[in-house]
């Protein structure tokens, strides 16, 4: 866990995420490449009751520990908003990671504050969707929701529910 204050009813989400991190990724790369007619309105139901029941200011896992890819425009408003030159901010910030991504330097975000996120309205598009359970074509995304449910407690809530209705 990469948050160590996270509420214990999160660490609990977690924990059990993490004990069945197998069995998740198996039946959720068992449903990659399917048709399911309704898929996506299910998921992006799912996500609805998972968030209800969460407070990410009480969580933010995934800023303390995974953190967004970003692309040029995310620079450009994170360096309008911060008032320090994209070419500064990239210096100051990011690195180019093994898989040539551009990602913070270090984590937790540097823009966490006390887990609310002090650029929220400039914030990154990855961190806007993150944890990437209310898009499109999710029947596509299987794997990184199977990633993300080691993070998100909302994500694994997502996931299970996917197993609960699809996996049996
Ligand atoms: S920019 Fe904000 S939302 Fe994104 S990881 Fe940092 S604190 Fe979290
Ligand atoms: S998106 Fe998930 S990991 Fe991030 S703060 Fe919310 S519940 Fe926690």
């Amino acid at each position: 866990l990469k948050n160590t204050e996270l509420p214990e009813e999160y660490r609990k989400l977690l924990e059990t995420a993490k004990s069945k991190k197998r069995e998740i990724s198996k039946k959720l790369a068992g449903l990659s490449g399917k048709k399911i007619a309704g898929f996506d309105d299910f998921v992006h139901a799912c996500h609805d009751e998972a968030f209800s029941g969460i407070d990410c200011s009480k969580c933010a896992n995934c800023c303390s520990g995974l953190g967004p890819l970003f692309t040029q425009s995310d620079i450009s408003r994170l360096s309008s908003f911060t008032g320090i030159k994209p070419g500064d901010f990239s210096q100051k910030y990011l690195r180019i990671d093994e898989d040539g991504d551009t990602v913070f330097r270090e984590m937790p975000c540097p823009f966490l504050d006390e887990n609310l996120c002090s650029c929220y309205e400039a914030r990154p598009r990855a961190c806007r969707e993150y944890p990437h359970t209310d898009e499109k074509y999710m029947l596509t995304k299987m794997k990184r929701l199977a990633q993300n449910a080691q993070y998100c407690p909302a994500a694994f809530r997502v996931a299970m529910m996917i197993i609960e209705k699809y996996c049996r």
